[in-house]
């Protein structure tokens, strides 16, 4: 049965624009852009961080350099 339908599971990065799998990534709790784990999260480090809790937050905003806290 092919119920597996793999490309609802898939979408873009807002920053590289390359498509990724949704569980790989996130949207940012503060721009409320959709990254990929690259841009999301930055290193493997700060992904097990979310695993234990600590806020879904880009690399740009964690930089102060989202297109949120520009404004
Ligand atoms: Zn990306
Ligand atoms: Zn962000």
């Amino acid at each position: 049965m092919a119920f597996f339908r793999k490309s609802i599971f898939r979408t873009e990065c807002d920053e590289c624009n390359r498509p990724f799998a949704v569980n790989t990534g996130g949207v940012c709790e503060r721009c409320r852009r959709i990254l990929c784990s690259t841009h999301l999260h930055g290193s493997i480090i700060r992904r097990i961080a979310i695993g234990f809790g600590a806020s879904m937050v880009c690399v740009r905003c964690r930089a102060g350099e989202s297109p949120e806290s520009a404004r």
